[in-house]
């Protein structure tokens, strides 16, 4: 993939070719933080307080984050969440409210796992 990533502005920005397109501050649902140690909720309301890396899995966009769960206070740090693909060589954004995942997950809303204890809150 021909395509420059970087993190700008001591963590603010994922840069993808030399243009801004992810900022930090903006509030991520991320399932499987359970499973995957970064809180106890199983679908995290995750504040993005700044990016430390970016990465690409295939045409898949990664970041790695740090910030906190609203949901249970937790601040953590959340390896390879997706924050977009690149399709023709430019950036699509994954959507505000898509459910992401991490380590590389694509994130589709449809293909998550149901966890066995689904139900209402
Ligand atoms: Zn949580």
């Amino acid at each position: 993939m021909s395509v420059a990533l970087r993190v700008l502005d001591d963590g603010a920005w994922v840069s993808v070719n030399d243009e801004r397109q992810v900022s930090v501050s903006e509030l991520w649902r991320i399932a499987g933080t359970d499973t995957a140690g970064v809180c106890a909720c199983d679908c995290a309301d995750f504040v993005v307080e700044a990016f430390t890396d970016v990465g690409a899995v295939g045409q898949t966009v990664t970041a790695d984050v740090a910030g906190q769960c609203i949901r249970c206070g937790e601040a953590a740090h959340v390896p390879g969440v997706s924050v977009g693909r690149v399709v023709d060589e430019r950036f699509r954004p994954v959507a505000p409210d898509a459910v992401r995942s991490p380590n590389g997950g694509l994130g589709a809303p449809q293909s998550l796992p149901v966890p066995g204890s689904a139900g209402e809150d």
